[in-house]
């Protein structure tokens, strides 16, 4: 690497503050089971927004600054450390931003994505919101060829919208998704691919639903407007959905969604909770029927990363409806602005806005 010096979205302090572009950072000096990637595109997430930069709880126990941002991204292998013999130089990858411990039980017991002792990527130490990031090779995830970066992109933050259609295992199955943001349209994209029968979608507005119809939801209710425990046994001849996925996190939603399940239907809880949850009787809802209550949390590593990449070739996904703008990294202010104002979909930077041309006519 003849480059000493790049460009990054940095943290600088432990206190509420945006992120600010540097110029002049080091190119990372990578140790023996890294690699060096030379980031493509990298995604900002709410978690960058919503928690870093005001500095919140959450932010106070993660991040260290100064620390360069960023973890959701793709880019090339540009180079390799001495123990890393399965990534090569010229690889294209994702990047898996959970570094695991390996000791504690769930790396012991093949669920590393559960690791006690976590550290992430572009939070925990400087990640991919710059030109060059240092990344542990076990860390990044082969992209095939056909496989755009900015679509590569999109595996790790929706991946938990994949990982919650895997949990259910949809096939013959009817899933209800209550909430369709792009995590949301994303597991209704993967139950269809994975060959659910019925998928119900629901969401407060009408053209999220027309979006989740067009990724292959069979039926759709606006809960502005409709009853969702009405319209789901309507749906299954009065026996209730197979599986509900939640992105809510509502206490209303949460009852209607218990009740709304077949006996033994599983409910699958996503989005996190706010406040403290009341439910209407545990007893008859949950307990007498046996319902399986169950959280989501992160990818399996690396099953839903292949998984993912099966329902991005499938017909029902578009990366359109998930995807908010494509900026350049140094037009960061205007991405953060766009998702301060609520614009839907994932904001992409590029460090090179070169690339921003070809990924337009990629996809
Ligand atoms: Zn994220
Ligand atoms: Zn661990």
């Amino acid at each position: 690497m003849d480059k000493k010096t790049m460009m990054g979205l940095v943290k600088e302090e432990a206190a509420p503050g945006d992120v600010i572009l540097h110029d002049d950072l080091p190119v990372p000096v990578i140790g023996p089971d890294d690699v060096l990637v030379k980031i493509r595109c990298a995604a900002l997430c709410m978690t960058d927004t919503k928690d870093i930069m005001p500095w919140t709880h959450y932010a106070q126990k993660r991040v260290h600054p100064p620390t360069t941002l960023g973890h959701e991204a793709s880019g090339d292998i540009v180079d390799v450390g001495e123990n890393v013999k399965d990534r090569k130089v010229g690889d294209r990858v994702a990047i898996e931003p959970y570094i695991t411990c390996g000791k504690c039980y769930a790396c012991t017991h093949n669920i590393p994505h559960l690791c006690r002792n976590i550290v992430v990527w572009g939070i925990g130490v400087n990640g991919g919101l710059a030109e060059y990031s240092r990344v542990p090779a076990k860390c990044t995830y082969k992209i095939s060829d056909d496989l755009s970066y900015e679509a590569a992109c999109m595996l790790q933050p929706n991946g938990t919208g994949v990982h919650s259609a895997e949990v259910a295992s949809p096939r013959g199955k009817t899933v209800l998704v209550v909430g369709c943001g792009p995590l949301g349209l994303t597991t209704v994209a993967s139950c269809k691919a994975f060959g659910a029968k019925k998928i119900i979608a629901c969401d407060l507005y009408d053209e999220k639903l027309d979006t989740a119809k067009k990724m292959g939801a069979d039926v759709i209710i606006n809960t502005r407007t409709q009853d969702l425990l009405s319209v789901v046994l309507d749906s299954t001849e009065g026996n209730g959905a197979d599986a509900a996925i939640d992105y809510t996190c509502s206490e209303q939603m949460y009852n209607s969604e218990l009740k709304a399940l077949r006996p033994q239907g599983q409910l699958i809880c996503v989005a996190l909770p706010s406040k403290k949850i009341t439910f209407d009787d545990l007893a008859e809802d949950l307990i007498y029927r046996e319902v399986n209550f169950t959280g989501i949390s992160g990818r399996l590593i690396w099953e839903t990363w292949e998984d993912f990449e099966t329902v991005m070739k499938s017909p029902y996904y578009k990366l359109e409806f998930v995807l908010g703008g494509r900026y350049a990294l140094t037009d960061y202010r205007s991405a953060i602005e766009a998702m301060r104002q609520g614009k839907p979909g994932k904001m992409i930077l590029y460090p090179d806005p070169e690339d921003m041309k070809n990924e337009e006519n990629y996809t």
